[in-house]
């Protein structure tokens, strides 16, 4: 009889790709089921309809009449794409999204029902709250929680469900989830990049954070994810011997997208057209099964509902084609894993990008002002920029095996740095003499020449200048950018508000505009040097040369999320009014625990699959090896019979030896799992399970792997990695 192993990997074979047709060409599906401003003006009488845009642009809050109009008019066209519910969407700090259905249908008497949804029900929700995580912060006697709509990201429909996007507080005000912190730092940048424009336009009057992201994923068949406890229940396979062929020949990267990938794609990307999110490009990545997607950058909270709406779908998506998707960001030992990179950039009113060279001196040097000022931010706070980043997954890419490492540093290109350089080196400390400036400004005026040439790319640093916007490549595949955004835009906004009060400081004292502005720059430049790097971030030599810099590496979790406890780290996000002390206190509580949970999990089932599932099979495999042996000796006699089995002996011996050192690694980890789930203080326990718990599993690990290549093929339980990656 097959194994379960064999049966899905038949299923695998026997597949056929489901191409779905859609009707009407793709530009005439783009954003059919939102809730957008063409929609609205339709459906919204004009007063109510300038309150909502007045609203979506400057965060104005809606009286209660508009809100019932909005409502309404949300409902009617809600109505016409068949919707029977609708639900307040929200971001727990799960990671996930959250959503509790309602339904619009309400009996009003025998036999009688209406359609309702009004302003209240639009405007404000309380979930059941108590089974998110709140980091301490809702007593359990008071467990409400409420979802209060976000007017600036339109409302679309799903299937049959009206969703709304909203943030989610505490009953006492506090946010529970990602997107109130994001619309906050978004301000709070809005804020402090408009004063500085002010130097260089005054039609500035309002700036806009906007975010690229690129999501990559991998592929498995539904079958073979079934077969793997570990990857149903913790997103990456645990064990598994890495496949004869890798991804050492390069040949998925750009290569075809097999026929049944294309058609999961174009009906998952079809689909995530429909709700208005721009997707673009896709591709194949660098390891087999890998892939990407990623669409036209967006204002960044709306980006970010995106990309947290098309990792739903894809999810949904890919089981009707009987895919799983793996966001997990090292699903795979041995090959690449998966990242999210988030192009940002910061753009005005006026259409300007901020980050990207301009056309004459002016702009030139509103560009470097905005670049440098960056460069600074991630210098100071680059401590948090780790942090906000880390995750159980994500330490299998940061520092570990692969790359971004986990020092923090910047690439902008050799010509930006030597601009950089001539700028600390030739601005005059005296008053600068009109030759000085003309040189300075010659220099900065070449920018957008040097700039065209400018092919540089580096791909192993964590935050790269990529042209026209900075590129931070260290977030995670299965991150809420928002982790990321929120902490990106405050310490940008904690610095433009420090740059500008140096720079008014200098004007004070006489110093002319630029003159300030230059000087200002070549201060900083000076300050955020040792942040520069532009050599081989994978490289062991750059982990001594940042050392020596005094940068940090921190390679885990546990440690990065320390930073969060600083009192300087608590006040710049007070400062800002993007989370209170208490908040982060909270945030960083629920960062530990979901930590301790993921390694949690993971040893389980390690355990779990090595006790019920290896064991078994490789006693089954020792006993069939034992009878010929026993067979060899009863038929040549003992001496004879050992000498002809000699190699059934060997492979006996090899493979009780890595049984019992698997089983003893496995035993030892299940103890010092015992003494950590006794610990109370999150901080320590989380330490606990990254030094005495998780440090088992690569050995763990390496005798299971030995173990599969050692056992006869058709018995081992666990798909293996060459059917797994290399299946279509
Ligand atoms: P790659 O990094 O793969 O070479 P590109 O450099 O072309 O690709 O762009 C990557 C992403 O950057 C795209 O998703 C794009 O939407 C995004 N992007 C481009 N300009 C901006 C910007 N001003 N702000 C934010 N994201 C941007
Ligand atoms: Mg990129």
């Amino acid at each position: 009889m097959a194994s379960k192993r064999q049966q899905a990997y038949q299923d695998v074979l026997n597949r056929t790709p489901k191409h779905i047709e859609f009707d009407g060409r793709v530009s005439e599906l783009f954003g059919k089921n939102v809730f957008h401003m063409e929609v609205m003006r339709e459906y919204l009488p004009s007063e109510a309809f300038k309150s909502m845009v007045e609203s979506i642009q400057n965060g104005t809050r809606l009286d209660r009449k508009m809100a019932d109009q909005v409502a309404s008019a949300m409902k009617d066209w809600a109505l016409t794409k068949g919707a029977t519910h609708y639900t307040h969407w929200f971001q727990p700090l799960t990671g996930a999204t959250a959503e509790k259905h309602d339904a619009f249908f309400k009996p009003i008497g025998p036999g009688k029902a209406i359609e309702r949804f009004d302003g209240d029900l639009l405007v404000q929700q309380e979930p059941d709250a108590s089974s998110f995580p709140n980091g301490g912060i809702r007593n359990t006697f008071e467990a409400r929680g409420y979802t209060a709509w976000d007017p600036s990201s339109p409302a679309f429909v799903i299937g049959k469900t009206l969703c709304i996007p909203t943030i989610f507080i505490s009953y006492t005000g506090e946010s529970l989830d990602f997107k109130m912190p994001l619309l906050k730092a978004l301000h709070a940048v809005d804020q402090a990049a408009v004063e500085v424009c002010q130097y260089f336009d005054k039609n500035v009057t309002k700036v806009n954070a906007t975010l690229g992201w690129e999501q990559e994923y991998f592929l498995i068949d539904q079958a073979l994810f079934n077969a793997r406890p570990d990857l149903m229940m913790t997103g990456r396979a645990l064990f598994g011997h890495a496949a004869a062929k890798g991804q050492q020949l390069e040949d998925h990267y750009f290569g075809s997208i097999p026929d049944r990938v294309t058609a999961f794609m174009r009906e998952f990307e079809t689909e995530a057209i429909l709700l208005g999110i721009p997707v673009t490009t896709r591709h194949n990545e660098v390891a087999p099964n890998q892939f990407e997607c990623a669409p036209m950058f967006e204002e960044c909270n709306l980006a970010n509902d995106h990309n947290l709406l098309l990792m739903d779908l894809m999810e949904k998506i890919a089981r009707k084609h009987d895919f799983r998707v793996l966001l997990h960001e090292k699903p795979f030992a041995g090959v690449n894993g998966s990242g999210k990179h988030n192009n940002w950039s910061l753009s005005t009113n006026t259409g300007v990008n901020l980050l990207a060279p301009g056309k004459n001196p002016k702009t030139n040097l509103q560009f470097l002002t905005f670049f440098v000022n960056t460069i600074k931010a991630i210098h100071d706070h680059a401590d948090i920029l780790r942090a906000c980043i880390a995750s159980a997954g994500n330490d299998h890419r940061l520092g570990a095996n692969e790359a971004p490492p986990a020092i923090i540093s910047a690439f902008i290109g050799s010509q930006l740095s030597t601009l950089l350089d001539d700028i600390e080196k030739n601005v005059k400390a005296g008053k600068m003499t009109p030759e000085d400036k003309t040189e300075l400004k010659l220099n900065i005026g070449k920018i957008p020449q040097i700039m065209l040439d400018n092919t540089d790319r580096n791909r192993t640093s964590p935050f790269a200048f990529t042209g026209n916007k900075f590129e931070f490549r260290a977030v995670g595949s299965s991150a809420n950018c928002a982790s990321a955004m929120i902490v990106l835009n405050s310490i940008m906004a904690t610095q433009l508000k420090i740059f500008k009060i140096a720079v008014d400081k200098r004007i004070d004292k006489g110093e002319a505009k630029d003159e300030a502005i230059l000087k200002e720059l070549q201060v900083i430049i000076k300050e955020s040097k040792k942040i520069r790097f532009e050599g081989n971030g994978y490289g062991d030599e750059w982990v001594k040369d940042a050392e020596k810099r005094g940068l940090k590496n921190l390679k885990d979790t546990p440690r990065a999320l320390k930073v969060w406890s600083d009192k300087n780290v608590a006040k710049l996000f007070n400062d800002l009014n993007v989370l209170t002390p208490r908040e982060l206190e909270a945030r960083q509580e629920i960062d530990f625990e979901n930590y301790i949970l993921k390694i949690q999990i993971e040893a389980r089932i390690m355990e779990d699959v090595i006790q019920s599932m290896i064991v078994p099979v490789v006693i089954d495999y020792q006993n069939k090896i034992i009878q010929n042996i026993q067979g060899h000796i009863a038929v040549l006699g003992d001496k004879t019979g050992k000498i002809a089995a000699a190699v059934q002996l060997e492979l006996l011996e090899k493979i009780s030896n890595h049984l019992s050192k698997m089983k003893a690694s496995s035993d030892q980890m299940l103890k010092a799992r015992k003494v950590a789930n006794n610990i109370e203080h999150a901080e320590d326990k989380a330490i606990a399970y990254c030094d005495t718990v998780k440090i088992h599993f690569d050995e763990i690990r390496y005798h299971a792997d030995k173990l599969e290549l050692l056992v006869e093929d058709e018995m081992w339980p666990l798909p293996k990695f060459r059917e797994m990656l290399f299946t279509r």
